[in-house]
């Protein structure tokens, strides 16, 4: 299988290139030439594997012979990745609300957030890829966090061999919580920072040390080379077409589905990772009727599929589902290629539009296709607690708030167009990482401090606080170093 860009449709790369480059020289995305397809008979042995066995028989269809990948090394992945670091014996399992909605929990890996999902396995899939491309040299993962996905890389990278990972995350941008997650972080190759400033001076640092052409040839000619464990880096969306297949064939296994028949997949959005990994599953013949795409109040995607204009000239909200807190998408750009018919030029000039005037608008046809595919709509903040209550009382469910944004969306998607197709709502986070915000929905009053606010939770809740998030408050922490931004190459 072999990869080209989205700004550039005569590149040719194969999977492993795409994932040690993680960017395209020119500033495009890699995607698949070609998308594979599963037919039923496979579809029906999946149903029969365990999560680690699923998702070697996906990830080989896309990462290929051509990346140079022996059939055992993307199981030894596979396995490495969710074999003893996942909570729940069935890595993400669903659990049935009622009749016809399901949900499909992400959150059961070590930070408690869907980024494990991907995050646990491509820092073996790029030290692997890298050992074939860039023998014997190192690499060092710099991430500018303002919470989930340091945690999530600090996790995946910690004592991976070959490898340093450095994460800066902003002194006052992010939750105790999340900085007693990453502080406390173990790992022989792993060192945490904090910045004076907000999350944009982190980036900012972070991108400037990349762009330092001295530090970063001194570094090349010790051995280390520089990288980063971006979301649209290839590696890390292809993990996520698994869990798909998985839910599917979990519910095929508890007679919930017939074969062939369609589900719709609720997916709360950011990045657009995430949903579009459930597109690619439907392209490979995963019986999809609809994909939801739920936003928050930051709703630049629920106004895309409605009109077909993409504008981030609005104002930003921060809200109590901050990892959907983004008015620029990535990864659809990835969609908007695939669906113009892998033309490089158009998708080119939209990303050209996005950034010199924040908006761009799409043909009719095109906005015609992604309305067949997709439905979008938002959810504000009212509404999320709403739904979180609401989970609660009548299902006994404990949502996070961005699960609840996605609950919320498909009781409006169902309102709106009678559609009682199955639904499965995908929940990228533990209740226990957003504590505060839950309790709140619930009526409790809330803890000041958000480490009682996990005790209070576990009460309300008749649940245990998940093991990584229990006694964090008592853990020694083992990074305490606070730098300005202009200090932070000194670090690595
Ligand atoms: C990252 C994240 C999302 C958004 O996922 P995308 O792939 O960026 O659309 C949603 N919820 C949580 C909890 C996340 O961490």
């Amino acid at each position: 299988m072999l990869y080209t860009s989205t700004r550039n449709n005569q590149i040719n790369a194969t999977s492993a290139e795409a994932i040690v480059q993680g960017l395209s020289l020119e500033g495009g995305l890699f995607v698949p030439r070609s998308i594979p397809a599963v037919s039923a008979e496979e579809l029906a042995m999946l149903a029969g594997m365990d999560y680690i066995a699923r998702a070697d028989y996906i990830l080989s269809k896309f990462l290929g012979a051509q990346g140079g990948w022996a059939p055992v090394e993307v199981r030894d992945c596979a396995a490495a990745a969710y074999g003893g670091t996942f909570r729940h014996a069935d890595v993400a399992p669903v659990v049935t609300l009622d009749d016809n909605t399901d949900v499909l929990e992400l959150y059961h890996g070590p930070t408690c957030a869907f980024k494990d999902m991907a995050l646990q396995i491509m820092p073996h899939l790029l030290t692997r890829a890298a050992q074939r491309e860039k023998p014997g040299r190192e690499l060092c993962i710099l991430v500018a966090t303002s919470g989930d996905t340091g945690k999530a890389a600090l996790e995946g990278f910690a004592d991976v061999p070959g490898t340093r990972i450095v994460v800066y995350y902003p002194d006052d941008g992010v939750s105790p919580v999340q900085k007693r997650q990453m502080t406390t972080q173990a790992g022989k190759n792993v060192r945490v920072v904090a910045v004076r400033g907000n999350f944009d001076d982190t980036q900012n640092g972070v991108k400037a040390i990349f762009g330092d052409g001295d530090f970063v040839a001194k570094a090349a000619a010790e051995g280390t080379d520089f990288t980063s464990a971006n979301s649209i880096n290839w590696g890390r969306l292809v993990p996520q077409i698994v869990y798909y297949f998985s839910a599917y064939c979990d519910l095929m296994n508890s007679r919930k589905l017939t074969s062939g028949e369609a589900v719709n997949f609720v997916v709360p959005t950011g990045n657009f990772g995430n949903i579009l990994a459930g597109w690619y599953a439907k392209q490979m013949g995963l019986p999809v009727h609809k994909l939801v795409c739920a936003s928050n109040q930051n709703r630049v995607l629920a106004d895309f599929f409605g009109s077909g204009t993409y504008d981030r000239n609005r104002p930003f909200f921060c809200t109590s589902s901050p990892s959907m807190d983004i008015l620029i998408s990535s990864n659809l750009e990835r969609l908007l290629f695939l669906l113009s018919g892998q033309d490089s030029a158009v998708t080119a000039d939209w990303m050209q539009q996005l950034s010199q005037s924040g908006s761009y608008a799409v043909p009719a046809d095109l906005h015609a296709a992604l309305q067949a595919e997709f439905y979008g709509s938002a959810c504000d903040e009212a509404q999320c607690a709403a739904a979180m209550a609401k989970a609660w009382q009548q299902q006994a469910y404990l949502s996070d708030p961005h699960t609840a944004v996605a609950l919320h969306v498909l009781e409006e998607y169902r309102a709106k167009t009678g559609d009682q197709t199955r639904s499965v709502v995908v929940s990228t986070a533990s209740p226990f990482k957003f504590a505060g915000s839950v309790l709140e929905a619930l009526g409790e009053t809330v803890p000041e401090n958000e480490f009682d606010a996990l005790d209070l939770l576990a009460q309300v809740g008749g649940v245990e606080i998940p093991a990584p998030l229990c006694g964090l408050q008592e853990k020694p922490e083992r990074f305490t170093e606070v730098c300005n931004k202009e200090d932070m190459a000194q670090y690595i």
